[in-house]
């Protein structure tokens, strides 16, 4: 039954750049093509981070080739939630660039919350056509009505994440809200993005327990936006 997911791009991925990981986009390229990936999104962390790039690394994104090793690199970023409705990189940027997801992270700018505060910035954030994304939304840090947004996701046609890093090394405690976000999404039926949020070239394409999660949800596998190349390119409205 888990074979029946599969992801040809790795849609959230850091390299150097980032700050606290540790490879370049063309290992990482090398890597994905080792392990027949088609794709994948260059998320590094927006600036808001301690450690992370300027917003000029993410305005010339454009010098990097569509392809290294014959894989497709889309040109992103992991933006922080520093403000309900709002991210750590201007609209101008944002529209700019292939793919964006947007997350709570430590550090940057957006105090402790509850469930109401924080459900409600990203339901304003949902609105916004530049944010394809709410990467790991099962984190317990920041609790979220998973109801509601993945109810909000399915009627703005913004992806959950389903990050398997949550599952193993970050975020401790997100498995259970994982899962319930899957069980929510076969529900609701709303778009579906799997990361592997590699830091390093040698964890790119590591789907193993969110294809786990996926299965005991049920949910439909043409709700995975990065099951192929081509429905990728297709949410994101971008061309070969
Ligand atoms: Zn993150
Ligand atoms: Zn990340």
């Amino acid at each position: 039954m888990t074979n029946t997911y599969k992801a040809e791009v790795d849609l959230h991925v850091h390299s150097l750049a980032s700050g606290h990981a540790y490879s370049t986009i063309n290992e990482i390229a090398a890597e994905a093509a080792s392990r027949g990936l088609r794709g994948i999104a260059m998320t590094d962390h927006g600036p808001a981070m301690p450690a992370a790039p300027h917003s000029y690394h993410f305005e010339c994104l454009y010098m990097i080739p569509d392809y290294l090793s014959g894989v497709r690199i889309l040109k992103g970023a992991e933006t922080n939630i520093i403000a309900p409705g709002r991210v750590d990189l201007s609209d101008r940027l944002l529209a700019k660039m292939d793919l964006v997801l947007a997350g709570f992270h430590h550090d940057c700018g957006y105090g402790p919350s509850d469930r109401r505060a924080n459900t409600s910035a990203v339901m304003e954030l949902m609105e916004n056509p530049s944010i394809h994304i709410i990467c790991h939304p099962g984190n317990p840090e920041y609790p979220l009505d998973y109801e509601a947004v993945a109810r909000q996701a399915a009627a703005t046609g913004t992806a959950l994440e389903l990050n398997n890093s949550s599952f193993v090394t970050s975020r401790i405690g997100s498995a259970d809200n994982c899962r319930l976000i899957a069980r929510l999404c076969a529900r609701f039926g709303g778009p579906v993005s799997l990361g592997s949020d590699a830091h390093i070239a040698q964890s790119v394409g590591h789907f193993g327990h969110v294809f786990e999660a996926l299965s005991a949800a049920g949910v439909d596998p043409d709700q995975i936006i990065n099951r192929s190349l081509e429905a990728t390119l297709d949410f994101l409205g971008l061309t070969d």
